[in-house]
């Protein structure tokens, strides 16, 4: 490593990198290209003689390779015309921290949980009650052993479920729907855990969500906590993306109810200016293990210094900045759900609670199927025009379109291109059904 070229590299590709966000808005949002489209443009194999830097940075590799064959492959998440899934923040602060993490590239030690994902996070919380159980009633017990959650939780525990040979018969998916706005409800989970008793199962991991990934459902903490304690259930808490939210006191009550939690996870690098990769875990630990191996609670052993790059952001923005930050993509969304309403070709499918709107479009006669079909013609119109990007969910049967509010660059002039394309589109397909 000699550091005059590190220096002089690095400087080369921060500017490549300042370019790219500068000329950001120019892509368009979504990739425009075919699965396997690279295939044909690059070499089969890797090239036997090393190439100059000069190459890299001055000629082909960084103008051809990246700017001709790569960026058109890639949805530019960090597009401020960017509304789909949930957002993937960066921002200089996390950037920077990133590159600290990578330059002293050592294998982070102690000191906490920063997972990569929030699939990790679950999944590790579920093998330690996995664990503890099997610790209880002995190995044998493993096909008895029943997780609990909503209709609404993330796939990842599932993926959990499976790694964690937990049986599939025992996974409930309790059903949800319009009248709790896709909350579990604790009578559900009740009545569900004493047919599981009744039947010699053992509960033993519910999974609540706070900001479902589907429509930022928030599942009632503080009465679900209550079941699980009376019946000794691991309760772990995914806000993988709303717990950004909960720095900000006027919504901190969405996760009251934490403190009965055995775990909680959030993902700063979603909402919370870190960059990609950093979901933070809380664990609670038993007065009795005052020594802790923070190996033990993640799957790799070694790992990297992903706290460096939070605590840059926590440094630059302050508490103060990062609550405006949230607040201001919450009224960004209010402000697309206030254009929603005001179009009464247009309908609200469930309260916005964070920076998340649902909604459709409907078709003038009330045929459902109909509905679904114009909405999901809608949403490819609006992604393939390259102009924004969004997602969709399907909640009791009906096609539903999320614009979520999230991206670092995004103003209120985004959020107005971003509908006045919707209409656009909309008045399209309305006048040909
Ligand atoms: N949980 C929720 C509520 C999510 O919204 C998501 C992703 O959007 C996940 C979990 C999975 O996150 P990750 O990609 O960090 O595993």
């Amino acid at each position: 490593m000699d550091s005059e070229q590190l220096r002089e590299y690095g400087h080369k590709m921060v500017d490549f990198i300042a370019d790219y966000y500068k000329s950001i808005e120019n892509f368009p949002v979504l990739s425009q290209v075919q699965p396997g489209y690279l295939h044909e443009l690059i070499p089969d194999s890797a090239p036997i003689h090393p190439d100059s830097i000069q190459h890299v940075f001055d000629g082909e590799i960084l103008h051809l390779d990246i700017q001709n064959k790569i960026l058109p492959g890639v949805t530019h998440w960090q597009s401020p015309n960017f509304f789909a899934y949930y957002p993937a923040n960066s921002s200089i602060a996390g950037f920077i921290g990133e590159m600290l993490s990578s330059g002293l590239s050592i294998v982070g030690q102690g000191g906490g949980v920063i997972q990569g994902t929030a699939s990790e996070a679950v999944l590790v919380v579920l093998l330690a009650a996995r664990d503890k159980f099997l610790g209880k009633f002995g190995k044998n017990a493993l096909g008895k052993l029943v997780v609990y959650a909503s209709d609404q939780t993330h796939s990842a525990l599932q993926k959990a479920c499976q790694i964690g040979g937990i049986h599939p018969e025992n996974c409930r998916l309790l059903r949800t729907d319009s009248s709790t706005n896709y909350a579990i409800s604790p009578a559900a989970l009740s009545e569900a855990i004493s047919t599981d008793v009744a039947n010699g199962l053992i509960p033993f991991f519910l999974c609540a969500t706070v900001g479902t990934t589907s429509s930022t459902a928030v599942d009632p903490l503080t009465d679900l906590a209550k079941i699980t304690k009376s019946y000794g259930i691991w309760l772990h808490i995914d806000a993988a993306y709303a717990g950004s939210a909960c720095i900000c006191p006027e919504y901190r009550h969405y996760i009251d109810g934490v403190e009965e939690a055995d775990s909680f996870n959030m993902n700063a690098h979603k909402w919370l200016l870190t960059n990609f990769d950093c979901s933070a875990l809380w664990i609670k630990a038993s007065q009795a293990n005052l020594v802790v191996d923070y190996k033990d609670w993640q799957i790799p052993l070694g790992r990297r210094f992903r706290s460096l790059k939070l605590w840059m952001v926590l440094r630059l923005y302050g508490l103060e900045n990062l609550q405006s930050y949230i607040r201001n993509h919450i009224n960004l969304a209010k402000h697309f759900e206030d254009l929603v309403v005001q179009d009464s070709r247009f309908e609200m499918v469930t309260p916005r609670i964070f920076s998340l709107v649902c909604f459709r479009v409907l078709p003038s006669s009330k045929d459902e199927g109909l509905a679904n079909k114009l909405n999901h013609e809608l949403l490819n119109a609006v992604n393939s025009s390259g102009k924004a990007f969004m997602s969709h969910t399907v909640l009791s049967g009906k096609y539903v379109l999320r614009l979520a509010v999230g991206a670092p660059l995004t103003e209120e002039r985004h959020v107005n291109l971003a509908w006045n394309v919707i209409q656009e589109k909309a008045s399209t397909l309305l006048s040909t059904t």
